[in-house]
């Protein structure tokens, strides 16, 4: 968590200190409360929960007029509420009746998939769990490589097909070997061509469809670049509504001042965020944790 908390600092920092910079000011006027405004949608916060946070800091500092209210407290207190709606942030792993279980993972190419299966890998085999990976970005054949190059570091076998193969059927093969050799959880890297949203659907779908036949889809994590601010929140509305989310990855946290996403992505698909990218490294991986992450914002 330490780490957390430096490697955000570093990038988010600003919004945090810019916000309670306005809130300490002397005089609340409409100028400031504007200003208030403007940090938190540049920082990605999108415009409903803006107003909300915006409203509710009014209400404690201002219309109630308590004049020994520490801004500090106030923002802290009103930022973990916008954070941390009561989300469950365990992602789910583990298979039912000695079946594995399957985490989907998907997002558009570049957003950080690869490297998040290899990050979630090895993880879960520092837990001591067994995990199978499948290579189902069989678009790329460089995705499929450095599937691969995890495989080995991390010391777990990737199921892959012939360059072009059907990802489905890199998947079904991936689950199978999972079934056959009693692992604990399989992975799968999927690929992520948004231009064609029919295609992806039929795609994705396929995927889902043959891996059910022999065990459960426990988790089907989004993974958004953090970078990529409206545009990413574009892409997981459109991913979404092609399959049914269930945790969000929000990766390049360390090179982004618009941590304000995490509040964004969770209102508009109702998903928690459950892990943070903080890097390219295999360890760059956080569960997200809201109280460290708003203290990362204010710094
Ligand atoms: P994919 O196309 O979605 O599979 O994306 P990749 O896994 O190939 O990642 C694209 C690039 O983003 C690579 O250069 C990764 O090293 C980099 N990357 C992934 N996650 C993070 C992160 O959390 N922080 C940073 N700084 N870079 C990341």
């Amino acid at each position: 968590m330490k780490r957390l908390r430096e490697r955000l600092s570093r990038a988010q920092g600003g919004l945090g200190q810019g916000l309670l910079a306005l809130l300490s000011r002397d005089r609340l006027d409409e100028d400031t409360w504007e200003s208030i405004e403007d940090t938190l949608l540049t920082a990605d916060v999108g415009v409903t929960p803006t107003q909300e946070l915006v409203g509710a800091l009014r209400t404690r500092l201002r219309v109630e007029g308590d004049k020994n209210a520490d801004p500090r407290t106030v923002l802290r207190e009103e930022l973990v509420k916008l954070v941390d709606p009561d989300m469950d942030r365990r992602l789910q792993v583990s298979g039912t009746d000695g079946r594995p279980g399957v985490v989907l993972v998907v997002g558009v190419n570049g957003a950080g998939k690869t490297t998040t299966v290899g990050k979630i890998a090895r993880i879960l085999v520092a837990e001591g769990r067994t995990v199978t990976l499948g290579a189902a970005d069989t678009f790329r054949a460089a995705a499929v490589d450095q599937l691969a190059t995890w495989g080995e570091r991390v010391g777990v076998e990737v199921v892959r097909g012939p360059e072009g193969s059907d990802p489905a059927s890199v998947a079904f093969e991936a689950v199978k070997q999972g079934v056959e050799q009693g692992t604990d959880t399989v992975l799968i890297d999927t690929a992520g061509r948004l231009q064609n949203k029919a295609g992806l659907m039929d795609e994705l779908g396929k995927v889902k469809r043959v891996i059910e036949k022999q065990a459960p889809v426990t988790e089907v994590l989004l993974v958004l670049d953090a970078t990529t601010g409206q545009n990413g929140m574009i892409q997981a509305r459109v991913f979404s509504e092609i399959v049914d989310v269930t945790g969000i990855v929000l990766t390049k946290l360390d090179g982004s001042a618009k941590g304000g996403i995490v509040v964004a992505v969770q209102r508009e698909l109702g998903v928690p965020v459950k892990l943070v990218g903080l890097g390219e490294g295999a360890d760059d991986l956080a569960p997200f944790d809201s109280g460290a992450f708003v203290d990362a914002l204010l710094g």
